[in-house]
């Protein structure tokens, strides 16, 4: 399951944005939200929605069945709880959330890999980390460069995430890079850049699959 982080349409709904929702861990959070953007005001939803699209492509190519949260970039939401159930209902054997990050530290670049920590069910324990060690390791071998502002080595261990913490299958979330760096920005600005983010996740997606 392919699932592009927020929507085009969340930015002019905020009720129904705002809306708490179960988020896992006894903790509600908002349904959803309308994400970042670059400098330039490329926002986050379009470049999540384009990536997504190429992964899906990628990984049909190869004949494996995929799954998405969302079919266009014009709607709102879904929700995050029900992302996380879409890809459960689906019994994905896989389940990659891809966003942008929107830092304003100085100079904070580079992408990284979140997880569920610690794992609420046996999903989240082994076969999550694997997913995302793939997804990190993979990223790293296409010349993207970890975080250096988040996580460690590209790895983020996190219990706030509700997509992940409501998953029953072996979920991760892929932070491409930092949407308010320069350099990141004009990659997932361009066609090509987006190409390159799109073919690592798809590559890791696969090799994850096949092991
Ligand atoms: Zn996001």
């Amino acid at each position: 399951m392919l699932d592009p982080g927020h929507n085009g349409g969340n930015g002019s709904h905020p009720a129904e944005i705002n809306r708490q929702v179960p988020a896992g861990r006894g903790q509600t959070k908002p349904c959803n939200t309308t994400g970042t953007a670059t400098n330039a005001g490329y926002p986050e939803h379009a470049f999540t929605f384009d990536v997504a699209q190429r992964v899906g492509k990628a990984l049909t190519y190869k004949g494996i069945r995929v799954v998405y949260t969302r079919q266009d970039d014009t709607g709102v939401g879904p929700c995050v709880d029900r992302r996380a159930a879409i890809g459960n209902e689906a019994a994905a054997a896989a389940v990659v959330s891809i966003h942008a990050d929107g830092s304003e530290a100085a100079g904070a670049n580079g992408f990284h890999v979140a997880y569920s920590s610690p794992p609420l069910n046996a999903a989240q324990g082994e076969p999550s980390t694997r997913l995302a060690r793939t997804l990190r390791d993979t990223m790293r071998e296409s010349g993207f460069g970890p975080a250096n502002y988040i996580g460690a080595n590209g790895l983020s261990a996190r219990a706030d995430l509700a997509g992940l913490n409501l998953s029953t299958r072996p979920a991760a979330l892929v932070e491409c890079g930092n949407m308010r760096n320069a350099a990141e920005a004009a990659r997932m600005t361009s066609a090509a850049g987006r190409q390159q983010y799109a073919a690592a996740i798809a590559a890791a997606i696969e090799a994850y699959l096949a092991a």
